[in-house]
């Protein structure tokens, strides 16, 4: 492959010496479970969020059904999420006993606005799932100016910048991340955290995840066995320091793509109005998808449609999706295109990728 889609070795390898020490360092402290290393990574990721509590979990799937719960969110109650996301940010809901309600996008984000939100909303409404897609951020002020709690779903978002300065995971009333290893900060297998302001609410999550308990011997609830290990605890901890680094180089990947004049050739993807997104994908929208495809695999570049079916047309969800009628969803299934985008894409490799698109 002349350019691949992504690359998630190549930063890492400055970085391979001392993340050999830290799984070392797990190793020979024999603890393997909520030891050090994860209440250190909590305090450090919740700093870097700007959040006063961080949580670690097990994966970023099981973060929003806990954090749904945290929230109060049960049987009866109706949560909004986007339909144009990853499977899982639905997926979360129904464990919870709740009934997903889809809502529209903005086509030119990718993402919820308050304008969507608000035309789902029921008497019903819970709780809201503004899904960060792609890195861009949600604009999870005006949608709480709705009267509804946000679930932020971060987990294609970390790194990314919002208007003001603040970052996902403190934005809402609490956010989940995934630490999936292609993420943009990501472990070494399965992880995931839930970050709040509010120490009710993560005190809440901190019972949900150890089966609704504090100490193993009496329980409060019916909760999760869904924690964060001390060795992905450990090698996020080598990570985390290096994560702006790596969410500016996703940024001068966006702008070199900008520079090759790609804006002219097809339909880039527009950053939230003032945020500063550090793509996760980059990901753009063309009404003739397939010849850019054909155009892409002449020159051997990477490409990938993510979500061509969106979640409430997938046959799991049609108790809840069936009918119904989303027009952005369905432009952005029908149109969009992940090309290559990683922390390391250089001016070249955009050219090259320009290039291809110019050709067809
Ligand atoms: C990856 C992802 C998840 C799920 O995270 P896992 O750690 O794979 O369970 C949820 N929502 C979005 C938007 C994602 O991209």
């Amino acid at each position: 492959m002349a350019v691949p889609l992504f690359d998630t070795s190549t930063a890492l390898v400055p970085l391979r010496e001392e993340l050999h020490r830290a799984i070392e360092g797990v190793l020979e402290s024999e603890r393997y479970i909520l030891g050090p290393e994860v209440i250190a990574f909590e305090q450090e990721f919740a700093a870097y969020c700007g959040a006063a509590h961080a949580v670690g979990v097990a994966n970023g799937t099981e973060a929003i059904t806990i954090a749904l719960r945290a929230l109060g969110v049960g049987p009866g109650d109706e949560v909004l999420v986007p339909s144009f996301t990853f499977w899982a940010s639905a997926e979360a809901i129904p464990p919870t006993g709740a009934t997903p309600v889809f809502c529209d996008i903005d086509p030119d984000t990718y993402c919820v606005t308050a304008e969507t939100v608000k035309a789902a909303l029921t008497p019903r409404t819970k709780a809201v799932i503004a899904v960060h897609l792609f890195g861009n951020i949600a604009p999870i002020a005006e949608i709480e100016a709705l009267g509804v709690p946000v679930l932020e779903d971060s987990a294609q978002a970390a790194g990314s910048i919002a208007a003001d300065g603040a970052r996902p995971g403190a934005l809402g009333a609490i956010a989940t991340f995934s630490f999936f290893p292609s993420k943009n900060l990501g472990a070494f297998g399965d992880g995931g955290a839930i970050t709040t302001g509010d120490a009710a609410l993560a005190e809440r999550v901190r019972t949900l995840r150890f089966h609704g308990s504090h100490d193993k011997i009496s329980y409060e609830q019916i909760g999760y066995n869904s924690r964060l290990d001390e060795f992905q605890a450990a090698i996020l901890r080598v990570q985390l320091p290096h994560l702006d680094g790596w969410a500016d180089g996703r940024r001068a990947a966006g702008e070199h793509y900008v520079r090759a004049g790609l804006g002219e050739l097809t339909g880039l993807p527009q950053p939230v109005a003032g945020c500063s997104p550090a793509w996760h994908l980059y990901v753009v929208s063309d009404p003739d998808v397939e010849s850019l495809e054909a155009a892409l695999t002449a020159a051997d570049v990477g490409f990938k449609p993510y979500y061509r079916t969106p979640v409430h047309r997938q046959p799991p969800m049609a108790a809840w999706g069936a009918g119904l009628e989303l027009p952005a969803t369905e432009q952005a299934a029908r149109n969009h295109l992940a090309i290559p985008m990683s922390p390391v894409f250089s001016r070249e490799e955009a050219e090259q990728v320009v290039a291809a698109v110019r050709a067809r």
